[in-house]
């Protein structure tokens, strides 16, 4: 049975069942915070003391002998809010366990807050992820590469590359020698130009990484990242380039675009890259789904807080 037990975690995740015991509660999502926080228990930056005792709101410290004040969420994602932690914690939960995201309107249903609310909560999360997928090492060894537009079929539109309206973005998958997906970039480009791809390669391919790609032109700039280029060129168009070397790019591509199209209905040019870096996020870590809301909660309590005009204006710059 524990074996069993074992595997179902592994593959499914954190029950909502389990969630809830373990951060159901106010007192539980704090004394989990405060763990994650200051596990060797607190001293005082002041005075070097280490006897606190818990002010009434339960979230604030008080050293016992210069007085000064900690307070659990300051220095956090979680600082300045008004919303219970169980609140975070369970927007964490949601974020981390739907495989394409959860649109803003759901996320307030969930947890009984207006949907400008969950928006804030949600992209205060969402940076954090991208705060976590900044700091991990670029992609190597065999890299596929490929190109999309998010933003959906437009009945009547143009179709394929270069349809109008659409946010070009490319996907790199690190895979295994044989081929399966390792980890996954997905960024906002602004065309597939050489200038853009080399730009991408420099930031996210470690330079004698393998790149495989379709014979688009602007795919040979990753030799600018000292990377070495294999395009699959089969001869007789899109189609044939969908053969066996892209089938993981293209499969998560096709689930980027069902997710978005499903949850999203929409994502306008400016939002792509955050929902795309949490996409990738999760995909990053689908092995390791039992610790993923722990992870991210992590992250959020070591994370300097994201003001509102901080989040906004990050969501225009792109
Ligand atoms: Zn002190």
């Amino acid at each position: 049975m524990a074996a069993t037990e074992g595997l179902r975690r592994s593959l499914g995740g954190l029950s909502e069942a389990e969630f809830r015991d373990r951060f159901g509660s106010e007192e539980g999502c704090r004394k989990a915070l405060f763990e994650m926080r200051w596990r060797e228990g607190l001293t005082c930056p002041n005075c070097g003391h280490r006897g606190f005792c818990e002010l009434k709101t339960r979230k604030v410290f008080q050293c016992n002998r210069c007085k000064k004040q900690l307070s659990l969420t300051a220095g956090t994602v979680f600082q300045d809010s008004k919303l219970p932690l169980a609140t975070w914690f369970g927007a964490i939960y949601h974020l981390t366990q739907s495989k394409g995201g959860i649109s803003s309107i759901e996320l307030g249903r969930r947890l009984g807050v207006k949907q400008a609310t969950a928006w804030l909560v949600k992209h205060k999360l969402m940076r954090t992820m991208a705060d976590r997928e900044a700091r991990k090492p670029k992609l190597q060894g065999r890299v596929e590469i490929d190109d999309a537009y998010l933003g959906g079929e437009r009945a009547g539109g143009k179709r394929g590359r270069g349809a109008a309206g659409k946010t070009p973005i490319v996907a790199a998958v690190e895979t295994t020698p044989e081929r399966k997906p390792r980890r996954l970039r997905l960024t906002v480009v602004k065309g597939f130009r050489k200038k853009e791809v080399e730009k991408l390669a420099k930031r996210d391919l470690a330079p004698g990484s393998n790149v495989v790609s379709d014979g688009l032109s602007c795919w040979p700039a990753v030799a600018k990242a000292g990377c070495r280029h294999f395009p699959m060129v089969t001869g007789s168009g899109r189609q044939a380039a969908r053969w066996v070397p892209f089938r993981w790019v293209n499969t998560t591509l096709g689930n980027i675009k069902t997710a978005i199209a499903g949850t999203y209905h929409h994502v306008s040019a400016k939002h792509a890259q955050s929902y795309l870096t949490s996409f990738a996020y999760r995909f990053n870590r689908r092995f390791q789904l039992d610790s993923i809301v722990q992870r991210l909660a992590w992250a959020a309590a070591h994370t300097v807080p994201q003001p509102y005009r901080i989040v906004i204006a990050d969501a225009s710059a792109g």
